[in-house]
């Protein structure tokens, strides 16, 4: 992409992009790569409840041990605290949501939110969803989720087995010591699958039925994955 046409994309209304795929397909990878990209901020619902957790906030004192589970949190609760998000100044031209919706409901919800009233005054407020999903071979996902480490300073993630930081168990970028998290326990890992398959799975027919759905292999190198996403983006019906 040139200077222009990066210029260009940064000046337009992109709207809402919903990342789907089981947890370890690389959303939230892929997720930072195209907030850089287009200049809007990646939602993770994961990362506001943990965040929500780590503060010990009403929100976070019922998700705890649900997240430990492995189980999904309420709708209501997630949909609420979307709902607060998504009327935030930086979602006015667009924003990528990284783990949400992962329930028809939540789907269901998320379009009546996006043609209500309480939405209307973003920008964005016309354009409509761009749905990709990220589909990743089983066994790949349990070594991504395994060797998966991230750092609790600036939250890079690295991976032990593809993408293994220069020093073991240090970041790359500022020092920091790697860390697990506590979901990614292989008792946990399992659980966690199985929601998706039992609760989120549906969601791509349920997008596959609206016409909007984009699929993209996500087993392949991570540059790879990205430049088909941008691509897939550009040439997108919104922009
Ligand atoms: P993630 O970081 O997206 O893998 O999410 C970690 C955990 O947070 C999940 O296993 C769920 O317990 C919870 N969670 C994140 N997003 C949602 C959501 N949209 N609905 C319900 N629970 C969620």
């Amino acid at each position: 992409m040139d200077g222009q046409a990066v210029a260009d994309i940064k000046r337009c209304d992109i709207g809402p992009l919903i990342l789907l795929g089981p947890p370890g397909a690389g959303k939230g990878t892929q997720a930072k790569k195209i907030a850089e990209v287009y200049s809007i901020p990646q939602i993770s619902t994961g990362d506001i409840l943990r965040a929500n957790v780590s503060a010990g906030t009403e929100l976070g004192k019922k998700a705890k041990a649900i997240m430990e589970s492995g189980e999904l949190v309420p709708d209501s609760l997630v949909c609420d605290m979307v709902a607060a998000r998504l009327v935030e100044p930086d979602c006015a031209r667009g924003f990528i949501l990284d783990g949400f919706p992962r329930t028809v409901t939540q789907a269901e919800w998320l379009d009546g939110f996006l043609q209500s009233k309480l939405f209307e005054n973003q920008p964005c407020a016309k354009v409509p969803p761009i749905v990709i999903e990220f589909a990743v071979d089983y066994n790949s996902l349990l070594r991504r989720l395994t060797g998966r480490r991230s750092c609790p300073t600036c939250g890079r993630i690295y991976n032990v087995y593809y993408q293994a930081p220069r020093v073991a168990d240090t970041c790359d970028v500022d020092g920091t010591k790697l860390v697990t998290r506590k979901d990614d326990d292989e008792q946990v890992i399992s659980e966690r699958l199985k929601a998706y398959e039992r609760q989120t799975l549906p969601l791509t027919e349920y997008y596959r039925g609206k016409g909007r759905l984009r699929v993209i292999d996500g087993d392949r190198e991570m540059d790879a994955v990205t430049a088909e996403t941008l691509e897939t983006l550009e040439h997108g019906n919104r922009l």
